[in-house]
C-alpha cells in the first residue's frame, strides 16, 4: 500500500440532496448522521436505521467517517473546522488504542503508532505548514488500523464511500488512493 499519496485526493464528486436533511445521532454507535428521510431505510418501528447497525466496530467506523467527511477537508475550511477535526482525530486514535489494548495485533499497533506520529506532527497550533497533510495521514493510518481489526475477523475493509450519503458533505472525496 502506498501511503505517500495524499489521503485527501483532489477528485471530487458532488451530491445533490433535496433539502432539508434530517439529522440523528445514533444511540448505539454515536454516528452523527444527516439524511434524506425519503431515502433512508426504515426499521420495523418506522424509524430510520443507522447504516452502521450490525457492523463490527461500528463506533470506530462512524467516528472515522465523521472526520473523513468533515468540513476541515474542504477548500473553505476555517481554522475552527481544522482545530475541531484535530481534536476529533485525537479522540479517534485514543478509541482505536483502547480497542487494540485488548488484542494482540502487532500490525494494527504499528499502524496506530504511525497515526499517532502523524497526529503529533500535524498539530494545527504548531508551526508546520504541512499540518493538514499530517492530519490526513493520521486519519489514513487510523483507517488502516480499523481495517487490520476487520481483517483479523475475516471481514472486508471499511469503505467510507458506502456511507457517504449519510453525511451532509456537498463535496466528498471520491475515492481513496492507497
Ligand atoms: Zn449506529
Amino acid at each position: 500500500m502506498n501511503h505517500s499519496a495524499w489521503y485527501n485526493v483532489p477528485a471530487w464528486v458532488r451530491y445533490n440532496f433535496t433539502m432539508p436533511l434530517s439529522r440523528m445521532t445514533c444511540p448505539a454507535c454515536g454516528a452523527d448522521l444527516a439524511y434524506d428521510s425519503h431515502q433512508a431505510e426504515k426499521g420495523p418501528d418506522g424509524k430510520e436505521m443507522c447504516p452502521y447497525l450490525g457492523r463490527p466496530y461500528s463506533k470506530l467506523r462512524a467516528a472515522h467517517d465523521l472526520i473523513y467527511f468533515g468540513k476541515w477537508r474542504k477548500m473553505d475550511a476555517t481554522t475552527t473546522d481544522i482545530r475541531r477535526a484535530y481534536h476529533q482525530i485525537g479522540r479517534h486514535l485514543k478509541a482505536i488504542g483502547e480497542v487494540l489494548g485488548t488484542k494482540d495485533l502487532p500490525a494494527a499497533r504499528r499502524d496506530l503508532g504511525k497515526a499517532v506520529e502523524a497526529f503529533q506532527a500535524g498539530d494545527p497550533e504548531g508551526e508546520s505548514p504541512d499540518s493538514l497533510r499530517f492530519m490526513d495521514h493520521a486519519l489514513s493510518y487510523a483507517h488502516t488500523a480499523i481495517d487490520d481489526l476487520l481483517h483479523e475477523e475475516g471481514l472486508p475493509p471499511h469503505d467510507p464511500m458506502e456511507f457517504s450519503k449519510w453525511y451532509d458533505a456537498v463535496e466528498v472525496p471520491f475515492k481513496e488512493e492507497w
